[in-house]
């Protein structure tokens, strides 16, 4: 959009005007930039088919016309975004086992959407590493990856761009006209609403006035503002950049990963990227290099509740698994006061009034919002956390994790027989001899899951080494559950259409979109590979 540019280069010369008043020097031009763009959420397989319909036409005329190789992805076990993002800004293989789980050794629940959770896992796990994005600027991430500037990064969220804040200040003239063209879109999106409704009042119901909240909030604004705020980071040379798009795996997350709102979201996000592009073009002497990536696909799922007639998968669990009387009654927390404590009345129905019907609202409407703090239960040392399609099962008894042996002299056939009950896919569990597999009823062990849940697969090599991987993390529950390949199909224990963190292919196999110049590890068969080639450079700009 020639206006953007024009903007952008009003802010530029602004810059240039500073730097000349301050007699700073400008960037320096030789060496090679990095810009890492993440679509979050998205497949190869609904990525290749979009292209192929037109969805994203920039991607597609930027790898079949301008020969950038689009290297296929495997991202391990789970899928899920922190563990991705760990693994590849700091090349370590996390203790990330999904987005909500619980650390035996801290007595203590990991929520990524808090910032103090997301902050301690990158400053414990990141092994003192070097983050990919050091010196540079991180949009939407879950971790910092070093950045000095982080615009809505989790690990950040409470200081939004520490360094970055001047840098902010210093993109007014951008900000501006990210208010100005957000106000215009909502405006749009509002009228056009309203039009709907006027023409066809009934089937205008709640479902478009849900997108319509959606896309005005992530889809218009965030995304114009990191559009925007990383275009100008190009214009002044900032080393590397890492940015996220959240609307595609939100639009999937609601209506399903192929569904036309969510390409439509993916859609924008192409339009998006072409706009960077753009920018990168208008300053060659940058040398940046762009890549785009996803850290996971999504599977369509249906939720539990649906199945279950409205019972959650913790209550079924101590219902017909660890039954107590007193079990059934009690609910989540030994996990603190404050917003936690008020939620979790508000969600007991405690609290009354306009604010109870709004967290009603998000709870149906926007199960992610509040991420899986609602799915605790903890009664008699067993804690039970649902974040998805996956759910974990902590014995509280010890700190380390316990194997079947131990388990089962408790519970006898436990995880054999959670995994014969009504929509339970796969159900891991560590043993003596290593990790097993629980499928309808029978067990399996690494070496005999082609006979099992997993037979078929091309990747079956990733999905054993997914499973070895998430089961060796201290923090994966004592049982792992999936939802994904129950008897129904895929199943989450979240109130969602699309979801991710399991071993399906669409949420495993995912994609590098990369200059064809530069040579890439292949086949990429875990994120942690990313680490050494974009760490390259860090070691260039030193
Ligand atoms: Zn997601």
């Amino acid at each position: 959009m020639p206006l953007d540019q024009l903007v952008l280069g009003l802010q530029h010369a602004l810059d240039r005007l500073i730097r000349r008043l301050r007699l700073g020097p400008p960037p320096s031009a030789g060496r090679r930039r990095l810009l890492i763009v993440q679509i979050d959420g998205l497949s190869r397989a609904v990525l290749e088919d979009a292209m192929a319909r037109g969805r994203a036409p920039f991607l597609a005329r930027l790898v079949h016309r301008r020969g950038y190789p689009m290297t296929p992805m495997s991202v391990g076990l789970p899928t899920s975004t922190p563990a991705f993002q760990l693994a590849a800004m700091y090349g370590v293989r996390p203790d990330i086992p999904g987005f909500h789980y619980h650390d035996k050794r801290r007595k203590a629940d990991v929520y990524f959407p808090r910032g103090s959770d997301a902050a301690h896992v990158e400053q414990t796990q990141a092994a003192g590493r070097k983050g990919i994005v050091s010196g540079g600027g991180t949009y939407g991430c879950v971790f910092t990856g070093g950045a000095a500037s982080n615009l809505l990064t989790f690990a950040m969220i409470k200081r939004p761009t520490g360094a970055g804040l001047v840098r902010t200040a210093s993109k007014l003239v951008v900000i501006a006209w990210v208010l100005v063209k957000g106000s215009i879109a909502s405006t749009v999106e509002v009228v056009r609403a309203l039009l709907r409704m006027i023409a066809d009042p009934v089937s205008a119901a709640a479902g478009n006035w849900k997108w319509l909240a959606i896309k005005l909030a992530i889809s218009v604004w965030l995304r114009e503002l990191f559009t925007l705020a990383a275009g100008h980071d190009i214009y002044t040379g900032v080393s590397t950049i890492y940015i996220n798009y959240l609307d595609y795996d939100v639009a999937a997350h609601a209506w399903g990963p192929r569904h036309p709102r969510a390409l439509q979201a993916l859609r924008r996000v192409d339009a998006s990227i072409h706009r960077l592009w753009r920018v990168l073009r208008r300053v060659p002497e940058h040398r940046y290099d762009l890549y785009v990536l996803s850290d996971h696909g999504q599977a369509a799922t249906q939720p539990y509740l649906r199945l279950t007639g409205g019972r959650r998968i913790e209550q079924s669990l101590f219902d017909d698994f660890f039954s107590t009387a007193e079990g059934r009654a009690s609910t989540a927390g030994r996990e603190g006061g404050g917003v936690f404590r008020t939620l979790e009345a508000v969600r007991a129905r405690r609290a009354p009034g306009f604010f109870q019907r709004f967290v009603n609202y998000l709870e149906q409407d926007f199960p992610w919002v509040l991420g899986g703090t609602r799915s605790v239960r903890e009664h008699d040392g067993i804690r039970v956390i649902a974040a998805g399609p996956n759910a974990f099962v902590y014995f509280l008894e010890t700190t380390e994790a316990l194997t079947i042996e131990r388990i089962e002299e408790r519970h006898p056939e436990l995880p054999a027989r959670i995994s014969a009950s009504p929509g339970i896919g796969i159900v891991l569990v560590r043993s003596a001899a290593g990790p097993l597999c629980f499928w309808r009823g029978r067990r399996y062990s690494l070496d005999t899951l082609a006979a099992g849940p997993f037979a078929h697969r091309p990747d079956l090599e990733r999905v054993v080494e997914g499973i070895r991987d998430l089961m060796s993390m201290p923090s994966a529950g004592d049982l792992v559950i999936y939802g994904i390949d129950a008897p129904q199909g895929n199943v989450s224990f979240v109130a969602e259409v699309g979801a991710h963190a399991g071993p399906s292919i669409d949420e495993m196999e995912t994609f590098l979109i990369h200059p064809p110049q530069v040579i890439v590890p292949t086949p990429i068969t875990h994120p942690v590979q990313l680490y050494p080639h974009f760490a390259s450079y860090q070691t260039e700009a030193a």
